[in-house]
């Protein structure tokens, strides 16, 4: 009895180590946080703060991307996602003006995060703190768009089906801004389709150190997700493992085409070991309050 009680609470507190969450149990009926966070359709006034990590946190004082810009428009209005911390708000602007002067009218921007952050009902493990944009692949060809274009319009895909190769849709203005992207010093990483980092890792020069910041991941073959760093004065902003310690030279490696052989093999089926039932780390859709910062109750809840 005391020694299964042991093994038990054992067990448990090496999840909470490795997943750094509560585990606090749903009381019956207890509200989903992506559910309270949902439905609020304004920021808090409070001073800008990111709070958390990008899967786990929420937004102080958030600013919203202006709906159309001279070099932008925000897409999917009615999802009311387009907002952010001061500083990814400043970075759009700036990379935006950086895709005009490289020859395409501005950018597209989907997804940024809700007023105050926190987990969504759809979409997303991450974006929860103001810090994370998704980038629309396809280059504008106007700017002046209504609401309702911008909910029937969508992106194009710069890979091929078999998820190998880019397609014709892509072209060296995306590496370009790409690149743009990833040399700004707020950028902590930026997640693209494996076939997108190849032909990159392909077509970069001598100058290479910037391809660090472009890591391969599932999906990101109609826009690319752009991650900012913690911004100064926000003391509870979770930071990210930086890329320089995961990955030392520029990530083009056996690492990166795993992603192109192995992982698009089909799952071997294997028989089935009895292992003893896992404690998941609740993911995003299905967290409480209690597994996010304490400081997001405030942030909820303030005017
Ligand atoms: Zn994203």
């Amino acid at each position: 009895m005391v020694r299964g009680f042991v093994r038990v609470s054992a067990a448990l507190l090496a999840v909470a180590l490795l997943s750094g969450t509560s585990h606090v149990q749903p009381k019956p009926g207890e509200p989903l946080a992506n559910r309270l966070f949902g439905a609020i359709k304004t920021p808090s006034h409070q001073r800008p703060q990111v709070i958390g990590f990008y899967s786990r946190g929420c937004l102080a004082g958030a600013r919203q991307l202006p709906e159309t810009g001279p070099t932008w428009q925000a897409m999917r209005l009615s999802r009311n996602r387009n907002w952010g911390h001061p500083s990814l708000i400043a970075f759009i602007e700036r990379l935006s003006q950086k895709a005009r002067d490289l020859g395409w009218k501005g950018l597209y921007i989907g997804d940024m995060s809700q007023p105050r952050g926190g987990p969504m009902t759809s979409g997303h493990a991450s974006h929860q703190v103001g810090l994370d944009v998704d980038i629309w692949m396809l280059p504008p060809k106007r700017l002046d768009l209504s609401r309702a274009a911008r909910e029937r319009i969508s992106s194009i895909s710069v890979r091929t089906r078999d998820q190998k190769h880019i397609n014709r849709n892509w072209t060296p203005t995306h590496m370009q801004i790409l690149k743009a992207a990833a040399e700004d010093p707020s950028v902590e990483r930026i997640f693209v389709a494996a076939a997108i980092k190849i032909e990159m890792c392909k077509r970069a020069g001598r100058d290479r150190r910037w391809l660090r910041k472009i890591r391969p991941l599932y999906g990101h073959n109609t826009h690319f997700h752009v991650r900012l760093r913690c911004p100064k004065g926000s003391p509870h902003c979770r930071r990210q493992t930086p890329v320089s310690r995961i990955s030392r030279g520029d990530g083009c490696d056996k690492t990166l085409t795993w992603w192109v052989t192995d992982y698009l093999k089909p799952p071997k089926h294997k028989a089935k070991k009895k292992s003893p039932p896992k404690v998941h780390p609740r993911r995003a859709r299905e967290m409480i309050m209690a597994d996010l910062p304490r400081q997001c109750e405030g942030v909820l809840h303030a005017k």
